[in-house]
């Protein structure tokens, strides 16, 4: 009985999203135009699961969009691969894997948009790497926007914090949420 009563207290204590949290796209605001970024929830939900709240490694993957201006709709997000290498404040996805999935992804209509990854804190910022990776990435990658979206995961275990910003080979900014 008394392993019942205590399994009970910890379900009470389990970190739950709000349902409303997910059931609604989240926009963002691009610098400088009237674009605006547009999540749905099953790329908000991919965000959530990978919530580093009990000492999980980082999780991340990529962000795959459809254009009908001024809307960018991120319509596909990949989760973390078996394959990338996990740790807890550095995520290194397979490459060769995501090259692949990219041209894939565009067949099917989906351009590649930027990545996302989670981070051990509540209020995410990105390091000094993450900066320098963004850089490279859109100096290097093939996408179909003068600038790359990076959107790092807090770990707020009753709400999806974000960090979403837009990057190019000198700059980023932050994108404000609408409300
Ligand atoms: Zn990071």
């Amino acid at each position: 009985m008394r392993r019942n009563t205590q399994a009970v207290v910890e379900i009470k204590f389990m970190p739950r999203m709000r349902e409303t949290d997910l059931k609604t796209t989240r926009q963002f605001a691009l610098p400088h135009s009237k674009q605006r970024l547009v999540f749905i929830p099953s790329a908000l939900e991919a965000f959530s699961n990978c919530r580093q709240m009990r000492g999980e490694p980082e999780g991340g993957g990529l962000l795959f969009a459809q254009f009908e201006f001024p809307t960018i709709r991120i319509l596909v997000v990949t989760r973390p691969h078996r394959t990338d290498g996990r740790w807890m404040t550095l995520f290194v996805p397979n490459r060769i894997l995501q090259r692949r999935t990219i041209k894939n992804k565009f067949k099917k209509g989906y351009h590649f948009i930027g990545e996302w990854h989670t981070h051990p804190e509540q209020n995410p910022t990105p390091s000094g790497l993450d900066l320098k990776s963004m850089r490279e990435a859109f100096l290097k990658s093939n996408h179909e926007l003068n600038y790359f979206i990076m959107v790092i995961v807090g770990n707020v275990p009753d709400s999806l914090v974000l960090w979403v910003s837009a990057h190019d080979d000198s700059h980023f900014e932050r994108l404000d949420e609408h409300q």
